[in-house]
């Protein structure tokens, strides 16, 4: 990327009153959280073996026999994705940047690596849950519970992709069963740490529309643009002082009705952070 553009984007970063960063799977997935095949045979022999799987987002989708194997399968999952891992460099990165700003945080990535990096749990908002958490599947109630001891325990009592039994989690409402918090289906829960989160995010809105608002938009692509892409593109076009950037490897163009007010940066997110830090 050039260096004009470069410039561009850290004298937007420091000169505007606030900024919203909208996080897709594009910035975990450049952050090497992702669901890749690179290392999955290495890391879970037993999975390749007994199920054929190939990485960890197609074997999220499988239908397993018992609820003994699919929490086995989670519990490694939820491990290797979440509970096991440190924050990256890029979301580290990230924060460095963001630290003394007055940021929010919007973001569809359920590994928790905002958070670990630092950034005021206040301030992010995880819209489609968290690896690190349950819920009634069949959201008898709106409560979330944190699942992390229990996943470790699974671990540790898992033998031949099965954990024991006594370990299933049931609804503690309905006795029914548990599912992870993703927002995959008609069964997501919103609990209300959720709904306080959608507020805080409103109200930044609300507090800074007359501000110089960036909103800083990192690998949101098509998966889910009603969550991020397209609501900034709204508030960018309906905001007076607002600016857009755009960082995204794949699809980094903005409508014409914002072009003047918006940067398209198509190029790799670590990259762009690890420069805009130099
Ligand atoms: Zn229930």
């Amino acid at each position: 990327m050039n260096t004009e553009l470069y410039l561009k984007i850290k004298e937007k970063i420091h000169n505007v009153d606030c900024i919203v960063i909208g996080a897709g799977a594009g910035l975990s997935t450049a952050a090497g959280v992702n669901y890749g095949t690179k290392d999955f045979k290495k890391l879970f022999p037993e999975l390749v073996e007994r199920y054929g799987f190939s990485d960890m987002y197609t074997s999220s989708f499988y239908d397993f026999d018992t609820e003994e194997e699919r929490w086995s399968y989670w519990a490694k999952h939820i491990n290797y994705l979440c509970i096991g891992m440190k924050a990256t460099n890029i979301y580290q990165d990230l924060f460095k940047l963001m630290k003394d700003k007055d940021y929010f945080v919007l973001t569809t990535n359920v590994d928790r690596q905002f958070l670990k990096a630092g950034f005021d749990e206040k301030k992010v908002f995880e819209v489609q849950g968290a690896l690190t958490k349950i819920q009634c599947a069949r959201t008898c109630h709106n409560k979330l519970y944190d699942n992390e001891k229990l996943i470790k325990e699974m671990l540790k009592e898992d033998k031949e992709c099965k954990i024991p039994t006594r370990l299933i989690p049931k609804c503690p409402i309905c006795g029914g069963k548990m599912d992870i918090n993703l927002r995959k289906d008609g069964f997501f829960v919103e609990d209300d740490n959720w709904y306080e989160h959608n507020l805080a995010f409103e109200k930044f809105i609300n507090d800074h529309k007359n501000k110089k608002i960036l909103f800083l938009e990192l690998g949101a692509g098509f998966n889910t643009p009603s969550i991020i892409r397209y609501p900034f593109e709204a508030l960018t076009y309906n905001l007076k002082e607002a600016y857009l950037i755009r960082i995204n490897n794949q699809c980094a163009f903005v409508p014409n009705e914002i072009k003047e007010k918006a940067l398209e940066v198509q190029d790799d997110i670590a990259n762009v952070i690890k420069n805009l830090l130099s």
